[in-house]
Formats: C-alpha cells, sequence, structure tokens
C-alpha cells in the first residue's frame, strides 16, 4: 500500500500526482491532518477528493509527534510512506512532518519516499501530462487556484527520492 502524507489539503496532488496516477486507487491511502490551522472547507475538500477518486483516506489528529509516530509503527515492510522532504521543502510544517518520519523511521518496518516540488531539490522533474495533474488539481481545490494560476511550477514539476537508512549505507 502506498501511503502518502498530505501536511495540507491540495499536496498530495502537487507532491504526489505521479504515484496517485502510477497505481490503483484502493491500493493507496491518503492521510491528512487536522489541525487549527487547516479550515474545515478545506478539510472537507480533500476528504471529498479521496472519496471521489477512491483513495483511502484517514486524518492524524492530536498531538503530531505522538499520532504520527504511533500511525508510522502500523506500518509493515510492504508500506511505502511518502512524506515531503524535510530538507528541500519550504514550509516549515511541511518541515516538520518531513522530520519526524526522515527520524522515526529507524524504528519501523515501512520504506520511506520523500517528495518535494521545491525546483531546487536536485532530483525534481518535468511531469508527464501537466495539464491532467492541473485539472485534478483545478476540481477540488479551486479556492487555492490563484496559487497556481501564475506559478505553474505547482504542476509542471514533482520530484520523489529515497534516503538510504544509516544500516542501508
Ligand atoms: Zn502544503
Amino acid at each position: 500500500m502506498q501511503h502518502i502524507l498530505a501536511p495540507h489539503p491540495d499536496d498530495e496532488v502537487i507532491g504526489c500526482y505521479d504515484i496517485l496516477s502510477q497505481y490503483n486507487p484502493e491500493d493507496i491511502e491518503i492521510v491528512y491532518f487536522n489541525t487549527s490551522t487547516i479550515t474545515n472547507d478545506r478539510y472537507n475538500r480533500i476528504r471529498d477528493f479521496c472519496i471521489y477518486y477512491g483513495f483511502k483516506h484517514g486524518s492524524i489528529i492530536g498531538n503530531i509527534i505522538e499520532s504520527l509516530s504511533k500511525y508510522m509503527s502500523r506500518l509493515d515492510s510492504s508500506d511505502v510512506l511518502h512524506a515531503p522532504d524535510p530538507f528541500h521543502e519550504l514550509h516549515p510544517f511541511h518541515k516538520k512532518i518531513g522530520s519526524i518520519v526522515y527520524y522515526g523511521r529507524n524504528n519501523c518496518e515501512m520504506n520511506t519516499c520523500f517528495y518535494s516540488t521545491n525546483m531546487n531539490a536536485p532530483y525534481t522533474y518535468e511531469v508527464k501530462t501537466p495539464a491532467s495533474k492541473k485539472l485534478m488539481m483545478d476540481e477540488f481545490y479551486d479556492d487555492q487556484r490563484s496559487l497556481w494560476e501564475y506559478d505553474h511550477k505547482y504542476f509542471l514539476f514533482e520530484g520523489h527520492v529515497r534516503y538510504l537508512k544509516p544500516e542501508e549505507l
């Protein structure tokens, strides 16, 4: 199962469109965060997005370090956890989520993969079907459209990287 952590509603498409389009929806779980900074409207959008496309979904509530660590401990070696890259992402909440996964993964069995849409990340590439990606973003996140209307990097690029655990070196 592919598990995608979305710090904000829309990060699952902006950061992981290629994952969403590569796997069957029933093999994907999108995990969002129910924090005070995310309004009910945005929360409903990501939930509706998951229901519409048939993705499994769940939310992390309460203390993020505790809840996310507990979530990670339930995953096994057949699972891949996709998290924002703590080193190349710019938003502090992305860095926080990414850091919890990066440093906590050594005690867990799942595989980890990190994503970034920051063009300064050395592994970003051009998305093959940016129009389809943009359509997916427009359909459920039209409230954020002004972001990518003038800044096409949101749907033109993404990147995925695996960092080795110390014992894999
Ligand atoms: Zn975000």
